[in-house]
This record gives structure tokens, C-alpha cells and sequence, in this order.
């Protein structure tokens, strides 16, 4: 059962035990009220006994005071009439013989005489027995009620009271009273018994024979009855009373309850009230609490808080993480943290005096060394900013903790992988150089191993030690331009300031032809040179350029190896193309009978390491389109006629040269 719901049945019980209480106590004050009115009447019905009681007993002594002084029956008339009209109980007093017979009688003034329509013949019986009841009691007695019907049709309920008179021991007379039971209750009860209630004669079955007082108010109906025991005859004596019903107020003390009980169930229910609100309020920080837990859970952050006195009140999962120790080990702890360096304790400690002495740390944090509990170093970058509770008071310190040993390795790998792509390129560039110098180199020392064979043979035969000279010459010519090549080579890969020096075309290409010639005479090729009389000096590195239009004609002169081909035929055009904005420009063909270049070639022609040739390097043409480049001219290439291809180049002209 969830703990809302068990609040609430308690509150629920309490609300029930309460209201029970509240009912039983208004039945209690109700039958209480009950029990009081009851009690009044059962006291109202004995006072009205002992009116009826004494009356009747002191009616007894009027009645005997009629016969004391013998009186004639003129006399006696004239005593009872006077009887009778202070006594309205009294209907008839007669004086009978010992035989009953009627020596003397009257009548009450009040009422039209009571035996006026039956004749009183009729009551003879009741008299009778009445009279023997007294004659047998030697008492006055009474007989049972019996109904005497009028004229006015109402008729009344009367009793007989026979008072014997005794004279020396027999009855010499009787006095016979007729009471009206209905006067009786009227008369002889005081009057306040009758006001508030109803007071009558039953009979033991309930039967009314005589009724007086207050006609009947509200609905409920307390009754208490009362026997009245007469010689000769029993009566019931009932009185009702009548009361508003069910009497919920009855009296003060009900009232009293009543309001306490209002009061009570509007504090249980102001009570109830508050409990929802604050079952609502709980809910919503518990709601709240949920939250803000799984968030310090999920942070990677490292939370730390200090009291002002710099003890640790509390820690959050990823900063026990970081430093390894519980938080059971951390919370409470004060200086030196268990988490700090041993050989740095001394400047933290210092550094915290003065945070807390109230110094604002830097916004944005600053970098410190913490002790993982394995005893291992790391960095970390704290933020701390005050703690200031809801009251707007500062109660201590927050920190915030980064841990920033990821990041240092990750820094230290991308300064180690920049240094190796340093070293790569050093490599790059080795292997550029590498490459170039092997295919660069090859052509001079061709030559010189064909110099060579022939010296071999000239020395062998007996040759004229004229033309070994001259080949041995040649030898050292091409070591010395291997030399060049190395160093240019070498520079043009460093990317080093060429040396620019103005040089004429003529004598560009006279420093390659023992090359081209060699290589021409190898391949049965014819090579022509036709130069533009009066060209200027081009400006650049001399052996660069050197190397590009050997490259260009030992390529033409290799497309022309075909059997097929008769007429071999390389020509080697140069000419002036006029002064450009930076000066002019000279142009440089050359033009071969091969193949031509297929468009999809064409495409990759100066890709490095591109060749169709099974011994080819694929770098010549690369190279050559660089240098040129690197001279601010350009290297292209177009179809010739009828066949072949004309690969050209510009090269700035020398500024002040002429023409
Ligand atoms: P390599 O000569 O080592 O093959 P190059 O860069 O000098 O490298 O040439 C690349 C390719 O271009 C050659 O293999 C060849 O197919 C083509 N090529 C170059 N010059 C000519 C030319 N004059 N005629 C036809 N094809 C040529």
C-alpha cells in the first residue's frame, strides 16, 4: 500500500471513530432528555396519586361530617347541597337506609342531574355491591366504574363510594357519593399536573374511562401510569405527556455537543485539507528529489560541497569515481583531502584558506593535480562558486571537477602524430628525390657506360688515342652533368630559391645533344633544330630546363621506335611569341612522327608515375610540367601533321636582353 493511502485510511478511521462518537453522543443526550421527561412524569403521576388519594380521603371526612349531628333530611339535603357545590367531583350524595332504600338525596348544582334519563334504578346493582364491600370493611368502599349515559349524549364515567354509618356495631345508614371520574382528575389534581399534560383513567386493558388535560402536542408519547388502589376497586391513573419528536436539540447540552461536533468535523476536515496539500507538496519534492538525483548520477562533472569550515557535506557518484574513494570516506572529512597529493597538500591548504576566506575563485576555473586512492596522479580543472542556501546566506563552497587526463592524452597523441606526419613527409620527400634522381640520372649514365664500352674498345683494338680522349672527355662531361642533375634535383625538391641565370637556347641545347645524338643514333631517329635567327636569352635554371627538353625529345624520339615507321624525323622548333605584360615570352617545340596521344592519355599524361612503357617511370612529363610551372610558363601539347605530337613550352625571356 503506497504511503499516501495509508495516510489517508487513518485519517478516514479517525473521521469514523469521530462521527460515531458525535452520533452516540447525540442518542445519549437524546435519551437522556428521555429519561428526564419520563422521570418527571413518573414524579407527576405519584403527586397526582397522592392528590387523588388525599382528596378522596378528605371528601370521605366531608361526607361523614353530613351524618354527625343526626340531622333531619331536611337538613342533610341542605348540608349536602352545600356539599356539592364545593365539591364538583361529587355528581349525587344520598342517604340510604340500611336496605339501600334512599332516605335523602342531591344533586350537584353543575350539571342536569345525573340520573335524570336511566332513572337511578339503574346504578342499584353497583350501589349494592359497593355498600357490602363497606358493610363488610366496615369502611367506606367503593364500587367499579360504570357509564351513565345523558341526554346530551356524552355521558359520564362514574364510581360509587358507600360510606357505612355504625351504630353499635350494625350499620344503622349509608352515605352514598356518586363521583364523576372526569372531575375527579379535573378537581381533586392540581391544576399544574393538567396543564402540560394529559391525565386519564384506564382500565387494566387500556381502556379510557376518563380524560383530562392539555390536548395532545407533537408526536412523541412518554406515558407512566400509576395504580390507585381503592377499597373495593382499582383504577389506572395515566398520564401522557406529549413531546416534539425526535428532539434534536433538546437542551443545552445537546446544543453543546452539536456545535462541538460541528467544530470538530470542520477542524478534521480543514485537517484533511491540509494533509492532501501536503501529500500534493510531498509528492512534488519527492518528484523533485528524483530528478535532481538521477541528474548527479548521469553528470560526468564531479560535484563536491564544503561547509564554510572546509569540510566535505557532500560528493556525487562520478566525483567518488574520479578519485576512487567512497563517499562514506570523503563525506565528513576535512583537510588534507584524502584525494590531495601529499607533496602538494601544503599549497592546496593554502589555497583554500584563502577561499575561504571569502576570495572569489576565477570564473572559469583553474587547474590543479588530485590523488587517485591507488595512488596515481591526474589533472583536473575545479570550478567552484559559493553555496548559498534559501535564505540567501552562504553556508559553503560548491566545486564543479573535470578530469582532465583524457584530454592531456589526447593532446599528447595528436602532438606525437603531427611529428609523425612531419617525418612522413621528410620520408615523402626522400622517396620524391629518390625517384627523380633514378630517372633523371639514368640518361647521363647510359651514356656514360656507352662512352665507356667504346673506350673499352678503342683500347682494345688499338684505337687512335685521339678518339679515346675524346670519349674519355665525354665520360667526365656527363659524371659532371650526373653531378648537376644530383643537385638539382635535389634543390627542386627542397623547394629551395632556384638560381635563375639568363641562358641562350643554342646553348641549352647543345649541353643535351651528345645525349640526344647517342640516344638518335640508337633509334635510327633524324634530329632537326631550327631556331628563330637573333632569340633572346631565356631566363632559368639552366640544368632544369636542360632535363625537361630531354625529357620531351627522348619521349619523341621512343614514340618513333615503331619498324614500321621509315622516315624518323625529331625537330626542335624555338621562337620568339613577343613581349607580354611581364616581359617576353620564347617558345619551344618539340615535334615527333609517332603515335599521337589518345584522348584518354591525354587525360592522365601528367600524372606522376602514368607510363605505358614496360620500363617507363611515368615521372618525366610531371616533372617537366613543375618546372615549367615553376618558371611562370606553361607545357602543353597538341597533334601534329600529319602525324605525331608537338609537345611545347614557354620560358620567360631575360628582361634587358635584346630584341
Ligand atoms: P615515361 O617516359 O617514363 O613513360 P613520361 O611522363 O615521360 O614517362 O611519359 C608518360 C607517357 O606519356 C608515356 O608512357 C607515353 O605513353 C606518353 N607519351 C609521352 N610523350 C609522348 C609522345 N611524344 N608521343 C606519344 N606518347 C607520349
Amino acid at each position: 500500500m503506497p504511503p499516501g493511502w495509508r495516510r489517508w485510511s487513518l485519517w478516514l478511521l479517525l473521521a469514523a471513530l469521530v462521527l460515531a462518537m458525535l452520533a452516540i453522543l447525540v442518542y445519549l443526550a437524546g435519551r437522556y432528555e428521555a429519561s428526564q421527561v419520563q422521570s418527571r412524569l413518573e414524579r407527576d403521576t405519584a403527586e397526582a396519586l397522592g392528590d387523588i388519594r388525599s382528596g378522596l380521603a378528605r371528601n370521605i371526612q366531608s361526607l361523614q361530617a353530613l351524618q354527625a349531628s343526626r340531622p333531619s333530611a331536611a337538613n342533610w339535603t341542605e348540608a349536602a347541597a352545600d356539599l356539592l357545590r364545593e365539591h364538583r367531583e361529587f355528581m349525587r350524595i344520598e342517604w340510604r337506609d340500611p336496605n339501600l332504600r334512599v332516605l335523602a338525596s342531591a344533586d350537584t348544582p353543575y350539571r342536569v342531574a345525573l340520573f335524570s334519563l336511566n332513572g337511578r334504578e339503574s346504578a342499584q346493582t353497583d350501589v349494592g355491591l359497593a355498600c357490602a364491600t363497606a358493610r363488610r370493611f366496615s369502611g367506606p368502599a367503593y364500587s367499579t366504574s360504570y357509564f351513565v349515559p345523558r341526554a346530551d349524549g356524552l355521558g359520564l364515567e362514574v364510581i360509587e363510594l358507600c360510606i357505612p354509618q355504625m351504630t353499635a356495631g350494625h350499620v344503622s345508614s349509608y352515605l352514598v357519593a356518586t363521583y364523576a371520574l372526569q372531575e375527579i382528575l379535573s378537581d381533586l389534581i392540581s391544576k399544574q399536573v393538567a396543564r402540560s399534560q394529559e391525565i386519564s383513567f384506564t382500565e387494566a386493558d387500556g381502556t379510557r374511562l376518563a380524560l383530562h388535560g392539555a390536548a395532545r402536542r407533537g408526536t412523541r408519547m412518554f406515558t407512566a401510569q400509576q395504580l390507585l388502589d381503592l377499597p373495593g376497586n382499582t383504577l389506572v391513573l395515566r398520564l401522557d405527556s406529549w413531546h416534539s419528536a425526535p428532539s434534536l436539540f433538546p437542551d443545552v447540552m445537546s446544543a453543546l455537543v452539536t456545535v462541538l461536533s460541528i467544530g470538530l468535523v470542520t477542524v478534521l476536515l480543514m485537517l484533511a485539507r491540509d494533509t492532501r496539500r501536503r501529500l500534493a507538496a510531498e509528492h512534488d519534492l519527492a518528484d523533485a528529489l528524483a530528478f535532481r538525483k538521477a541528474m548527479e548520477d548521469s553528470l560526468v562533472t564531479g560535484l563536491r560541497a564544503r561547509d564554510l569550515q572546509g569540510r566535505i557535506t557532500y560528493v556525487n557518484p562520478a566525483f567518488c569515481q574520479m578519485v576512487g574513494f567512497g563517499a562514506d570516506e570523503l563525506l565528513g572529512q576535512s583537510n588534507p583531502a584524502p584525494y590531495w597529493p601529499p607533496e602538494l597538500a601544503g599549497e592546496y591548504e593554502q589555497r583554500q584558506a584563502i577561499r575561504l576566506a571569502g576570495n572569489m575563485p576565477p570564473r572559469e576555473g583553474f587547474e590543479s593535480v588530485f590523488m587517485r586512492k591507488d595512488g596515481t596522479l591526474f589533472p583536473v580543472l575545479v570550478i567552484e562558486a559559493p553555496l548559498i542556501n534559501a535564505q540567501g546566506v552562504q553556508t559553503g563552497w560548491m566545486s564543479a571537477f573535470l578530469d582532465m587526463s583524457e584530454q592531456r592524452r589526447i593532446e599528447e597523441l595528436s602532438r606525437a602524430s603531427q611529428d609523425r606526419l612531419q617525418a612522413t613527409a621528410r620520408l615523402a620527400t626522400v622517396g620524391e628525390m629518390a625517384s627523380l634522381l633514378s630517372h633523371e640520372l639514368n640518361q647521363p649514365l647510359a651514356a656514360i657506360s656507352s662512352y665507356a664500352t667504346g673506350s673499352l674498345n678503342l683500347l682494345r683494338h688499338g684505337g687512335a688515342s685521339a678518339d679515346l680522349g675524346m670519349a674519355l672527355g665525354r665520360i667526365a662531361e656527363q659524371a659532371e652533368r650526373a653531378g648537376k642533375v644530383i643537385k638539382s634535383v635535389h634543390d627542386f625538391v627542397r623547394r629551395r630559391e632556384h638560381v635563375r641565370e639568363a641562358v641562350s637556347v643554342r646553348s641549352l641545347l647543345d649541353a643535351i645533344m651528345p645525349l640526344v645524338t647517342l640516344q638518335a643514333r640508337k633509334l635510327g631517329v633524324r634530329v632537326l633544330i631550327e631556331l628563330e635567327p637573333g632569340l633572346p636569352e631565356v631566363l632559368c635554371d639552366r640544368t632544369m630546363v636542360e632535363q625537361v627538353l630531354l625529357n620531351l625529345a627522348r619521349n619523341g624520339m621512343q614514340s618513333m621506335d615503331r619498324p614500321d615507321l621509315r622516315e624518323r624525323v625529331l625537330r626542335i622548333e624555338a621562337r620568339h611569341l613577343g613581349a607580354g605584360e611581364q616581359g617576353g615570352w620564347l617558345e619551344l617545340r618539340v615535334g615527333d612522327q609517332g603515335p599521337g596521344i589518345s584522348a584518354e592519355i591525354a587525360d592522365r599524361l601528367f600524372t606522376p608515375f602514368f607510363t605505358t612503357k614496360p620500363e617507363g617511370m611515368g615521372l618525366g612529363l610531371s616533372l617537366c610540367r613543375t618546372v615549367i610551372e615553376q618558371h611562370g610558363g606553361k607545357l602543353g601539347f597538341e597533334a601534329g601533321h600529319p602525324g605525331g605530337t608537338i609537345f611545347n613550352f614557354t620560358l620567360p625571356l631575360q628582361k634587358n636582353s635584346p630584341g
